[in-house]
């Protein structure tokens, strides 16, 4: 086991990602009375003491008000800052002294990934990788080659088990309990393979567009920036066999198996999709060719899944803000009743949300009063999750600290999930046009058209799908 960190260094702390998310999970920890070892940042900016106060007040701000001011002067009490450019050794020295003979410090890389490989350099010359871990952002690499390169870089400085890559989707609530939803109950088993479940499609949309990240943007695209972590991972949760014990090592086994059974993905598979306007954005080139919306269509083959298509898709600038996971069961295999022909939309299924809020349902049909033997798709049972959940990246942090690797990915995962994405990478079809506020481009309903057609899914409706 990984000894206890004994203080967090924040590379970007003057950063988009610290202010949007890293400085309110910290402000989330001092309320809870976690956070007690020195946050230390780094980053070029030159800032005072009072000009980072006024940074952490007013990212707070812009989530809520801060209403619990001491809890506040906890935080600002515990963070330091150490101005300089990665490139130079004199920072890591500077950070050296601010760290004050820290042993276990936990360097948390919320950087551009172009500088991953700079700073973990800087980590080991200065000798302040020794005892210590180091968080990666994502994307962890942008092809299979290049996360090979990191891996190899970051595992020369840092044994396997002090190297965390953060995916803060594995943090949330409603992830988790798709692990827990499998493996808790007796009677999603005997269902859970190719003989009972006809497809599954999982939906991560958004409703607005790059906004001012436009320049990060053009450099990934939906199927680097989403795809192959957040939505990979969520399929990892429901595609793993059942692991041989609660903890890292089995579970990561087991889902970077579901990776290394992925059929590699074919230019057929994949729709890209880019939303009219995208290349009047700002720092978006006027012939950009980034895709905005990708729809692919994914197989595993496996004894489990072998033959069940996964579509996962995901944009930006479409028609709602949601993110849920259908799993669609085959109809029965006879149509013994006047409306149980075997057509989509007639069978069962189970839906996990995932945002806006979690929940889970059931559906299936239930006969109507009358003479007549028809019925209705019911959700049979609907679990609204306690919104109260501790924010995503409070929990990595604290389990980051604590040295607990269970909720981040492994090195074999994230090469072979670059591995099967390797040949859409290389070939790929241009992008298609799609209108903003709608569900993407039609070229993507093909990709589903055998399997009932997409589901969209709404941020609030409990209703059942289908007829
Ligand atoms: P960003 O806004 O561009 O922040 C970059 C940070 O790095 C700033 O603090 C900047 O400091 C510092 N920096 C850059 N070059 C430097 C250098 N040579 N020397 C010293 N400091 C340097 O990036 P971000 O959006 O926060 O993203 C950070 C990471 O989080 C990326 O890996 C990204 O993919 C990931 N991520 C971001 C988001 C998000 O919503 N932003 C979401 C998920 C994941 P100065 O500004 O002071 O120069």
């Amino acid at each position: 086991a990984l000894p206890v960190g004994d203080a967090l260094v924040l590379f970007g702390m003057t950063g988009d990602l610290a202010n949007k998310k890293i400085f309110p999970a910290l402000y989330a920890m001092c309320k809870r009375g976690t956070l007690k070892v020195p946050v230390v940042g780094v980053a070029s900016s030159r800032l005072t003491k009072a000009a980072l106060r006024t940074r952490i007040s007013r990212s707070l701000r812009a989530q809520g008000k801060i209403d619990d001011k001491p809890a506040f002067e906890r935080l600002v009490s515990l963070v330091q800052y150490v101005s300089g450019d990665y490139n130079s050794p004199d920072t890591f020295d500077r950070l050296k002294a601010a760290l004050d003979g820290a042993a276990h410090p936990v360097h948390y890389l919320a950087i551009p990934p172009s500088l991953f490989a700079t700073v973990i350099q800087g980590l080991d010359a200065s000798g302040l990788a020794q005892g210590g871990r180091v968080i990666v952002e994502k994307p962890f690499g942008r092809d299979l080659a290049s996360a090979r390169e990191l891996n190899r870089l970051a595992m020369s400085v840092f044994p396997e088990n002090a190297i965390f890559r953060i995916d803060h989707f594995l943090g949330k609530e409603a992830i988790m309990n798709i692990l827990y939803f499998r493996f808790a109950n007796s009677f999603t088993e005997p269902i859970w393979n190719r003989d009972h479940i006809q497809s599954v499609q999982i939906t991560l949309s958004e409703t607005f567009g790059v906004e001012d990240r436009g320049g990060f943007y053009e450099s990934a695209g939906c199927l680097r920036d989403v795809i192959q972590n957040h939505l990979f991972q969520i399929m990892a949760l429901l595609a793993m066999e059942p692991p041989a014990y609660q903890g890292y090592a089995a579970v990561h086994t087991e889902k970077a198996k579901v990776f290394q059974a992925l059929r590699p993905v074919q230019p057929d598979d994949l729709v890209r999709g880019q939303y009219k306007g995208y290349r009047r954005e700002p720092h978006v080139d006027k012939r950009s060719d980034v895709e905005t919306y990708c729809a692919v269509r994914l197989f595993i083959d496996s004894w489990r899944w072998a033959g069940v298509p996964w579509f996962l898709r995901s944009g930006k600038c479409l028609a709602e803000d949601v993110a849920e996971v259908l799993v669609q069961l085959k109809p029965p295999p006879q149509a013994l009743f006047d409306d149980s022909h075997p057509r989509e939309g007639r069978a069962n299924y189970l839906r996990f949300r995932i945002a806006p809020r979690s929940a889970v349902a059931l559906a299936a049909r239930v006969k109507r009063s009358g003479k007549q033997f028809v019925g209705d798709q019911r959700e049979l049972f609907l679990l609204d999750v306690d919104p109260l959940e501790e924010a995503p990246y409070e929990r990595l942090l604290a389990d980051a600290l604590a040295g607990d690797r269970a909720l981040f990915t492994s090195e074999k995962a994230i090469e072979a999930s670059w591995a099967a994405l390797a040949p859409v990478l290389e070939h790929h079809h241009k992008v298609v046009p799609y209108a903003p506020g709608s569900w993407g481009p039609r070229q993507a309903d093909a990709l589903v058209a055998d399997y009932g057609g997409w589901h969209n899914p709404s941020p609030t409706k409990h209703a059942p799908i289908g007829p």
